[in-house]
């Protein structure tokens, strides 16, 4: 994808870090930011809304959008399919607008392949303690199921050193305001405020003396 006018940020995390958490808060605050809603195969969860949190397809239809080249990115990621559309990531940058993928290390690798403009951002929890805590979800899941769990938090964390930033969220607020401050500072990157303000700074900048 060639450089586009919004900015393009790669936000990855073990399940329990608080991702979706501080995306959510950020895109609360900023009419001109959006997360792109991913394709998967998994079933939809308690809650979970169609075209909202994900657009829920089989595998038949996962394959065939493969096929037609539909995902900017795809992975498997613990046994289920996940991919990010092309076509509306492309869209919402051309119109300025600053795309978040919540997508994993995988998916994050593919991105950089494409382009070197995406800025990767990885969110830990504050400790292995506080990490199994948040992955015990019900307080009483099997220690079976937590060890999954935790083994599939490790795999994605062993990566986070392939990422640009990283968020340690222990206090919520402080981690909102550090995710916040990453993003705006992004877009005020000079090659940011220069795709974004093409005419004005040529006009600006180009008759200055040196
Ligand atoms: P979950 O099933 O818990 O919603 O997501 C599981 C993992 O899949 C998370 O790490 C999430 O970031 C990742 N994921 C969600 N959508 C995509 C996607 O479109 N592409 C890739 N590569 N990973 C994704």
């Amino acid at each position: 994808m060639q450089q586009l006018s919004g900015n393009l940020f790669i936000i990855s995390a073990p399940s329990g870090a608080g991702k979706s958490s501080l995306i959510q808060a950020l895109l609360a605050q900023h009419s001109d930011m959006q997360v792109s809603v991913s394709h998967t195969t998994r079933a939809p969860r308690p809650g979970e809304i169609d075209g909202v949190h994900y657009h829920f397809i089989t595998v038949e239809q996962f394959k065939a959008l493969i096929e037609q080249d539909a995902f900017y990115e795809w992975a498997e990621v613990f046994g289920n399919y996940y991919g990010t559309s092309q076509h509306t990531v492309r869209q919402s940058l051309e119109q300025g607008i600053d795309v978040f993928l919540d997508i994993d290390w995988q998916g994050a690798r593919q991105i950089r392949q494409h382009t070197n403009s995406a800025i990767g951002i990885f969110i830990l929890p504050p400790s292995l303690e506080e990490l199994e805590n948040r992955l015990n979800t019900r307080g009483q899941d099997s220690a079976e199921i937590i060890a999954k769990r935790m083994a599939e938090a490790y795999s994605e964390m062993s990566h986070a050193d392939e990422y640009e930033y990283l968020i340690i969220n222990d206090d919520f607020a402080l981690a909102q305001r550090e995710f916040s401050h990453i993003v705006l500072a992004q877009r005020n990157s000079f090659d940011s405020q220069l795709s974004k303000h093409h005419s004005l700074l040529t006009e600006l900048l180009a008759k200055a003396a040196k």
